[in-house]
């Protein structure tokens, strides 16, 4: 293969044979292909796009450059992914709900990407947890459990593992190509029988417009269903946090007193919403109200988190998760308020400025060798439409050092606008794509 050349023709804005991506997805996974090439390569797609047969020949490229699995269980094999956002931790709750509700939940997921979170980095704030189980143990532990939340490796959609370190580090992400190859490589490669997209639209989105986000979507939902995985995908509400933390162990936090009964809000409604159109449109039960309550009294009688707990334990982690999740998650030594300039109304979040608070805490990375910190970020986040006096705290930071505290409530303080009229807040599912 020559690597070179096919990024030549891509800088020129000439469309790429199957055969020619086929190559670069096999070169990402093997190595033949070095980290100077990905990263131009990324940007040349970013800027200049695939085209619709690129997109999809990429995409099948990435999901081939390993093995795609195969599943011999009674129950379907479901799965959701998110474009990304912040304070989405929905994964975490969603993966054992689904399992205990019917399904078997093989979730391939991805680490921080620019601005948002990563469901990887998130689950390894947990001691002991590691996301690194493919082949017989993959299969052990989705048949033991009922659910995984595992990463790409060299087995599965390496391609896109290699690409996605990438782009993180490399400004390349918001690019409708590589988002749709990425997700649905790894996707595809699990073997799903149905999947459930939560296309994220608002500030703290890739997609800032509802029209980019109906887009990526429509991307999505047509390449999945025509690669034989029928696919659904809502158009969610991400012009604030979905959770009121943000930050890794936070999140898990947050996730925690979701499956434990203690919180519900923002983020148990998306979940609810992606959990009802997944069961449903499986087949699993007759109706989304029915698959809703199904979902429902998985958390209010505690088989999601007992779920959760064992798909800990079997990932590596503590065998008394459930019981001991606020001692065992790790805290940041230093912790302080962010206090609102002016009275008014919370009307809105920067979202994107608030993940790179995160990710300049040390939550995210800068370089792909950055190592994440689990303890720093958010948490009280206060949500649009709460009304405040000055000097209200508006938002937590946990950091590893005063100088970084300060300098995070400082960039907490810029990503706020409270303004003297009220707003309305945004509607959190806008939109269904089939
Ligand atoms: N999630 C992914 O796996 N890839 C992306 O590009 C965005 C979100």
């Amino acid at each position: 293969m020559d690597a070179r050349a096919i990024l030549m023709r891509l800088r020129d804005g000439e469309a790429l044979s199957a055969a020619e991506l086929t190559e670069f997805a096999l070169g990402l996974a093997d190595g033949r292909v070095s980290d100077a090439q990905a990263g131009a390569f990324a940007m040349a797609v970013l800027l200049n796009g695939l085209g619709k047969e690129g997109r999809v020949a990429l995409t099948l490229a990435m999901r081939d450059s390993g093995d795609v699995l195969e599943w011999k269980l009674d129950r379907p094999v479901l799965d959701k992914h998110s474009t990304g956002g912040v304070g989405d931790c929905v994964s975490l709750i969603l993966a054992p709900a689904l399992a205990v509700c019917g399904a078997a939940v093989p979730m391939i997921s991805g680490r921080g990407l620019g601005h948002t979170g990563g469901t990887l980095d998130k689950l390894e704030s947990i001691p002991g947890v590691s996301p690194d189980f493919d082949g017989e143990a993959l299969h052990r532990i989705v048949r033991d459990t009922g659910c995984a939340i595992v990463s790409a490796s060299k087995h599965i959609a390496p391609a896109d593992k290699r690409l996605y370190a990438v782009r993180d580090v490399t400004g390349t992400v918001e690019s409708l190509d590589l988002i749709t190859a990425s997700i649905l490589s790894k996707k595809l490669a699990a073997g799903l029988e149905g999947l459930v997209l939560d296309v994220k639209t608002g500030s703290g989105a890739f997609m800032k417009h509802k029209a980019q986000a109906i887009d990526l979507a429509q991307s999505l939902v047509s390449t999945a269903n025509a690669a034989g995985c029928p696919t659904t995908a809502l158009i969610t509400d991400m012009s604030q946090p979905l959770a009121p933390n943000m930050g890794n162990a936070l999140e898990v936090a947050s996730a925690m007193r979701v499956l434990t009964g203690e919180a519900q809000g923002r983020l148990f409604e998306v979940s609810l919403a992606l959990g009802e159109a997944l069961l449903h449109g499986a087949g699993l039960f007759e109706t989304e109200t029915a698959a809703r309550k199904a979902l429902q009294s998985s958390v209010a009688d505690g088989r999601a988190a007992e779920c959760f707990g064992r798909m800990i334990a079997a990932q590596g982690g503590p065998a008394d998760f459930l019981d001991r999740w606020e001692m065992l998650l790790p805290r940041a030594p230093v912790c302080i308020a962010v206090k609102a300039g002016r009275k008014g109304y919370l009307s809105g979040w920067d979202g994107t400025a608030l993940g790179m608070t995160v990710v300049d805490l040390g939550g995210g990375r800068h370089v792909e060798t950055d190592q994440v910190d689990p303890r720093v970020g958010l948490s009280n986040v206060a949500p649009i439409g709460t009304t405040v006096e000055a000097g209200d705290p508006i938002a937590w930071v946990h950091a590893c050092s005063d100088n970084q505290a300060a300098q995070a409530a400082a960039a907490v303080l810029g990503a706020v606008h409270i303004t003297d009229d009220a707003v309305d807040v945004p509607d959190l599912v806008q939109e269904r794509i089939v």
